[in-house]
């Protein structure tokens, strides 16, 4: 580790894991220059103000979870209020949309089975699936961890004997909260994620930003004394002393010249940056390799909260290509309301591939089929493709059949001067906490060498 004496830092991204990191280095007293690509801070934290009357709805990062403590100790900082959302776990007022039946998922008549109880059975079998992973943080540490990487969690499913509603329930799942094809998911994966969430079928519940999730990454920034906005890093030259990152900011080419560097941005857009010398050939297949799923969002208000009135609370699960419907102001009292119409996987790829007035008729339509005039409530609509976003390219990270091994442990190792930080860099992955983890946990690493 180099001498600390010139404690400068460069932290490349304004996301939350950039974030994180620059205000825990400034406040030990590192001199800290943010650089980031956007003329906004946040990246994949974008909360949209668009809609009527100041309501707000999250393109991005969404539900903060109950046990996400360190997003909830900076609302808490930031005096910044949170409302609060029900679990993910199975609601009275869930519907479903399959197969062209449209009803509560708790409909026996609809559904011709206890099709939440079947659902449940593979959750169990989920549950069970996570006993495999000994420790979530060193998932390629298990016993069975190359026979599991091996398997693609679509293999895993079809060995298993649900009710084929139960599996198309779940298929949506994955593509959902993983955004990425069951056959593209690494089953070690799958039973790493169930060792940290599922092994209870307990839920807890989620919470929103009031105003919006972005405010914590707009509080964080303004603290910060050098965050450079529409700043485009194009390159990163790692010396014995020192680290140069050139950036393009308008039409010049500027340079920052720091002891250490952050590299907090998606791998998506790590591959599109020079870096000399080349990378160590672990973090060079690390940064080409690793594999991204794709998601969109489609945000529609509404006049009025029609669901109400029918005993629908927004939540639609699909095989639609939407995927997954929800209720994106539930935690505010009015009269009009915004429903988020989320889509991951293949079929995210698809939408992402139409106009964004295209992929907002998919969603506007595919509600409208399951509640006939909803249409003509619509006011405003909003949606974003996060493949198409050039300083993003993916949705999270979502490693593929092999990829855990090998991987996982490079994912956390800094290569020189040049630390690793992203919600790709921590167990807790996909996750606005865990990008936050990361940032933090580069910065603590930083401080203990010699910071
Ligand atoms: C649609 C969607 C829904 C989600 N839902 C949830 C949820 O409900 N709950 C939850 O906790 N998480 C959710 N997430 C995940 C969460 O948003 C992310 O895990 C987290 O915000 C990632 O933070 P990050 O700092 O790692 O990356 P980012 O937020 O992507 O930050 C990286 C930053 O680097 C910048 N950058 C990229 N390339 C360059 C470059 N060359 N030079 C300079 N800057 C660059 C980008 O502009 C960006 O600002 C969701 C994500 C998406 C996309």
């Amino acid at each position: 580790m180099a001498s600390m004496k010139d404690r400068t830092v460069t932290v490349i991204g304004a996301g939350m894991a950039g974030l994180a990191a620059a205000y825990d280095l400034q406040r030990a007293g590192w001199k800290v220059t943010v650089l980031e690509a956007r003329e906004r801070v946040g990246g994949r934290v974008y909360s949209l103000r668009r809609f009527s009357d100041g309501l707000v709805a999250e393109a991005g990062g969404e539900f903060i979870e109950d046990t996400h403590t360190r997003m909830l100790a900076f609302a808490k900082e930031f005096n910044l209020q949170l409302g609060r959302v029900g679990s993910w776990q199975a609601q009275d007022d869930d519907w479903g949309f399959f197969e062209g039946r449209a009803g509560r998922m708790s409909d026996e008549k609809i559904w011709e089975t206890n099709l939440q109880a079947e659902i449940e059975q593979v959750w169990r079998a989920v549950a069970e699936l996570g006993k495999k992973v000994e420790d979530p943080n060193q998932p390629q540490a298990s016993k069975e961890a190359e026979r599991l990487d091996r398997r693609s969690t679509a293999d895993w499913l079809a060995s298993l004997d649900a009710h084929p509603l139960a599996m198309n329930y779940f298929i949506q799942h994955i593509r959902s909260e993983y955004t990425t094809e069951p056959e593209r998911f690494s089953l070690l994966d799958l039973a790493r994620n169930a060792a940290m969430y599922y092994s209870t079928l307990e839920r807890l519940p989620n919470s929103r930003i009031v105003g919006g999730n972005d405010l914590i990454a707009r509080s964080i920034a303004s603290a910060l004394r050098d965050v450079r906005l529409g700043a485009v890093v194009t390159s990163v030259r790692v010396m014995p002393d020192d680290v140069t990152v050139t950036y393009k900011q308008n039409d010049s080419h500027l340079t920052v010249r720091s002891a250490l560097a952050v590299l907090a941005i998606p791998l998506t857009t790590a591959r599109l940056i020079e870096f000399d010398p080349p990378l160590p050939p672990a973090h060079r297949r690390m940064v080409d390799e690793v594999s991204y799923g794709a998601v969109t969002k489609v945000m529609i208000e509404y006049r009025e909260r029609f669901w109400d009135e029918v005993g629908w609370n927004g939540r639609l699960a699909t095989d639609a290509p939407i995927v997954y419907t929800w209720h994106a102001t539930s935690h505010i009292a009015h009269e009009r309301g915004i429903l988020t119409a989320y889509t991951g996987g293949d079929h995210a790829v698809e939408l992402s591939a139409l106009s964004d007035d295209e992929r907002i008729q998919v969603a506007v339509s595919t509600i409208e089929k399951v509640f006939p005039g909803s249409s003509d409530l619509i006011e405003h609509t909003e949606t974003v493709a996060w493949l198409n976003e050039p300083y993003t390219r993916a949705s999270y990270m979502a490693l593929a059949p092999g990829q855990v091994t090998a991987h996982w442990k490079t994912l956390f190792e800094p290569a020189g001067r040049l630390f690793f930080a992203g919600e790709h860099a921590t167990a807790i992955q996909g996750y606005m906490e865990g990008a936050v983890e990361s940032g933090q946990r580069a910065a603590a690493t930083i401080l203990a060498n010699g910071g």
